[in-house]
């Protein structure tokens, strides 16, 4: 039968000489998986549709959790400003990754991802901070990855004034009251408290660009990221070539002409 989706593309691996297997994820049905027929030649009506990051309404026609083959695509928004920005696109291709390695095709469970994940690349295409973007993305992706660090009190003991820490052996925050119960958690300045609860709790739509410091991003960066390390267990490609970028930030903004040859 013939559905109707809206979605984002996550991700398209070519098959054959000219189509590609396209991971998307919709608003009706979360991850689903199509096979865009013709997609690679030269004049495709299915090629704007199926670019990394692009958001449309699609007509597939499947049957079952199987497979489906895209028909047609009308282009939402291109995201064509995200692909313009190399550092842009890395931390894009890190949240599609994310989401990727995050759901199962047809989860219904999972379809509220969808909103996080239009919100998310709209941010970055009207010019967001795309590593403040990505750190809303990593904490409110955790829950779908069945981990939910308690961040609005003490995970041991309940209280919600004092100072904290964070602790991954508790996998949420300690009060001073509770800092032998992990001697290796570590300790929190208020700031980074009240923005790690921003970042797991506050809809991206809801906020104006937030404006941080380097430091206090890699510091909120290190704490989630080994959350997702010890956790859930999933590798990301994408974010290696992200550190190696957050790592060298001068190399990003370099223009072409400038460049070094390798
Ligand atoms: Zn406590």
């Amino acid at each position: 039968m013939l559905n109707k989706w809206e979605g984002i593309v996550l991700r398209a691996i070519p098959y054959g000489e000219t189509n590609e297997i396209v991971t998307l994820f919709t608003k009706e049905v979360g991850k689903a998986t199509v096979m865009a027929r013709g997609s690679k030649k030269q004049v495709s009506r299915l090629s704007a549709v199926t670019q990394p990051f692009a958001h449309a309404a699609y007509l597939v026609y499947a049957s079952g959790k199987g497979m489906g083959t895209l028909q047609q695509g009308d282009l939402i928004e291109s995201m064509r400003s995200i692909q313009s920005d190399l550092k842009t696109m890395a931390y894009a291709s890190y949240i599609a990754e994310l989401v990727d390695r995050s759901t199962e095709p047809y989860d219904s469970r999972t379809k509220g991802v969808y909103h996080l994940l239009v919100q998310a690349f709209s941010a970055l295409e009207e010019g967001y901070d795309p590593a403040v973007i990505t750190l809303f993305v990593e904490w409110q992706l955790l829950p779908v990855n069945g981990t939910y660090p308690v961040v609005h009190e003490c995970a041991s003991c309940g209280a919600t004034e004092g100072q904290f820490a964070y602790s991954f052996k508790e996998i949420g925050l300690l009060c001073h009251r509770c800092f032998h119960v992990d001697a290796r958690a570590i300790p929190l300045p208020p700031a980074i408290v009240r923005l790690i609860r921003m970042f797991q709790t506050v809809p991206i739509d809801q906020i104006g660009n937030v404006s941080l410091k380097p430091e206090t991003i890699r510091f909120i960066q290190r704490i989630v990221r080994t959350i997702y390390d010890e956790e859930t267990g999933l590798y990301f490609k994408s974010r290696r070539f992200l550190e190696q970028m957050e790592r060298t930030p001068e190399l990003a903004p370099l223009p072409k002409r400038e460049q070094k040859k390798p």
